[in-house]
Parts: C-alpha cells; structure tokens; sequence
C-alpha cells in the first residue's frame, strides 16, 4: 500500500463543545497535514446542534465527512422491536461507532454520505495510518483505555486529557456559539436532549426547556411500548399450546402490526393507525398488555416457577423479565422438587408518561441526581468489529 505524502488526523465530531475543541488543537498542532472532521449522524440531533456541526467546520476550515445508517434510535428501536433504557439498548453502538467502524476499518459505506469543504482535504487517502482522535476530557478518562483497544490498529489520542484546553475560550476565537442545549442545562448536546438513556434529572429539565420535545417524546414511548408488547405477545411460544398463535398467523399479525406503525414511527404519520392488541381477545390468563419504558425503577429480585404462576404484586416487577433473559440475568434452579427462575436485578417500568404525572403530583420524589444517558462511548467498549 502506498503510504501518503501528509500524515492522516480523523477527528470524531460530534457536535459536542469538546470535539470542536480537539479539532482546534489537532490543526494547531498538525497545520500541515491532512485533517478530517467525522460525524455519524444519529438522524435526531437537535437542529443547533446541527447549525455547531456545519460552522464549526467552516470556521475550522476543515474537511467534514458525515455519515449515516439513515435510522434515527426510535426507528432503530422499532425495526428491532425493542424498547430501549439504561441497561439494554445499542443505539449509539450500531448508529454511530459501527458506522465509523465499518468505513475506516473495512471501507464499507453507509446508506447516506455527504461532504461539506471537501476543498480543504489535502490528500485523496485521508484513511491510511490515521490518528483518531475523541474529545474526551479527564472527566471521562476512565472511558479511555475500552477504546484504545477497541479502535486498534488505529492510534487513538485525547488531547483533552493530556493538556489543558479552555474549551469556552477555544469557542471565542472562532466566534462560534455554543450549542444551544448546553445554555439549556444538559450536559451533553447529543440526540436533542431524548436520550433515551436518560435519568429523571435529565428528563425533568427537558419538560422544563423544551416540553414540546418532552410531549412528543412520550407519546412515541408510548406507541413504541404498545408494539413491541403486541409483537412480543405474537410471537410469544412460551404461552401453552392450545393458546399460542400459529405461525401463518403470526406472519399476517405481524404484518399488521408494522402497517399500523410504521408511517408514525418514520414521521410520515401524526399518529399510528387504529390498532387493538392481539391480548384483548386473549384468554384471561394471557390478556395482559407487557409495559416498556426508557427509565425503571429499581425491584425486588422475583422468583417464579414452572407454570409462569406469579401473584399480582409480583407480576409489575415481572414485566420486564424478558429483557433480564436476554441478558441472562437469572439462574434457574430446583427446590423442594420444583423447578424455580430466579431473576436478578428485576426492575419496574418507569414511563415517561408516570414521570410526567409523578412531576406534578409529587415533585419531591424526583431524583434530580439521576442524570444517566448518553452511552454513545460506554456502549463501544463492547464492541465487536
Ligand atoms: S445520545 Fe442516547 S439515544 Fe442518542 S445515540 Fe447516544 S445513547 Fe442513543
């Protein structure tokens, strides 16, 4: 392979203060090599948040390459049928870092491409024996070795951590504004503050500033929580024999299912269509709608037997057991003869819509503290490319 003239500078942009920040100090540092600005494009950032992205790199004078699987998380969330929170969900895994994985590493494109100031690229390789570079701060530096391996054999650097930037005075010299969500009081600008990833505290100050964005949110948390509860219940084969649904059937359910969602969920519908779940014309002992949500609420650990046979107080915590066998978080064993589940860490729905009722009826409850979100550069460390 032929080793090009200039050396290769990639920075993860990512719309945040801190990768601009970075980007200053690599040209600064590296005036004469080759620098390119990446930004994997989630399809939901808030529109400053776009605005930073495009004045930054013209003020920057750099090259910007933006790439883009097209899906935004809640399209993501309804193609896998899966509600996403804290502990379960690969949004920023498989719409960002596998997109920047795949294309430096592989040369596989996404569905969308698009360059802005493609003139300041000063060679046509800006890929080959690249630094990477990510705009982390000591604050997260614990993040910091995950993805020195994770992104080998590329060389990784983090200026932000080895040197002290002002990052606020880095923004006044170019006479760029901040991003407006940090004048809002999140603490980062990523996903136009619906990370779904998200704490009460969080969310709070979303209803606070932007309650349109906040209403719409929960309305598709809903809607979302309904079809993948009637898609788990169609495809269920866990219900006895004489209840479960035949597979033919299944296919046509299924069919349905996504014909009633699939325009509100790409934003070419205001509303689903009318759609009653499967579970209504269900047997008693299976006519039960299963809740999802983006936030839980910490439960006891339940213990359940054979026959699925849980009391009604237990059945709340219960509803999310799908996803700790999916994370294989339970141990089954016998006891006095019977066969027992035992779920660890079990959890209790917390929709947005309860937050939303608890905010006003019982504000002192909220734990303001309870930040969460953004896993866009956790979920990497379990990244497999
Ligand atoms: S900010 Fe949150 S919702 Fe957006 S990609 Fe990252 S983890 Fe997913």
């Amino acid at each position: 392979m032929e080793v090009p003239i200039r050396k290769n500078h990639i920075i993860f942009f990512s719309g945040g203060k801190a990768s601009f920040a970075t980007a200053d100090f690599v040209k600064k540092k590296y005036p004469g090599d080759n620098i390119l600005l990446y930004f994997t494009d989630p399809q939901w950032e808030h529109k400053d948040s776009y605005r930073f992205i495009y004045e930054g790199a013209d003020k920057l004078e750099l090259p910007l390459l933006v790439h883009s699987t097209g899906l935004s998380p809640m399209q993501l969330m309804f193609e896998k049928k899966l509600v996403y929170n804290n502990r379960l969900g690969d949004c920023s895994k498989l719409l960002k870092m596998r997109v920047a994985a795949d294309y430096l590493k592989k040369g596989i494109e996404p569905n969308i491409q698009n360059w802005r100031n493609a003139n300041f690229l000063k060679q046509d390789d800006f890929i080959t024996g690249a630094t990477l570079y990510f705009g982390i701060d000591y604050k997260e530096m614990h993040r910091e070795k995950a993805i020195l391996k994770n992104w080998l054999p590329f060389q990784v650097e983090m200026p932000l951590i080895h040197n002290f930037v002002r990052v606020d005075d880095v923004l006044k010299e170019y006479g760029i504004r901040q991003p407006d969500l940090y004048k809002l009081g999140f603490s980062h600008s990523n996903c136009s503050g619906r990370c779904v990833k998200a704490g009460m505290g969080h969310f709070r100050n979303l209803k606070k500033t932007m309650p349109e964005v906040f209403k719409k949110l929960m309305e598709e948390e809903y809607h979302l929580y309904m079809c993948v509860s009637a898609y788990r219940y169609i495809i269920d084969n866990t219900v006895p024999d004489e209840d479960r649904i035949p597979l033919h059937v299944q296919e046509m359910m299924l069919q349905e299912l996504d014909d009633a969602y699939r325009d509100y969920f790409y934003g070419r519908a205001d509303k689903p269509k009318l759609y009653i779940h499967p579970s209504a014309s269900a047997s008693a002992r299976y006519m039960k709608i299963r809740k999802y949500s983006f936030m839980k609420r910490q439960g006891n650990s339940l213990v359940e037997n054979s026959n699925n046979t849980i009391d009604a107080e237990e059945e709340t915590v219960a509803l999310d057991r799908q996803e700790m066998m999916d994370l294989e978080l339970y141990d089954e064993y016998e006891e006095d003869g019977a066969s027992l589940t035992k779920y660890r860490y079990a959890s209790v729905p917390y929709t947005l819509r309860d937050f939303n009722n608890d905010e006003e009826t019982k504000p002192d409850q909220i734990d303001l503290f309870d930040i969460g979100g953004c896993g866009c550069f956790l979920d990497f460390e379990n990244q497999t490319v």
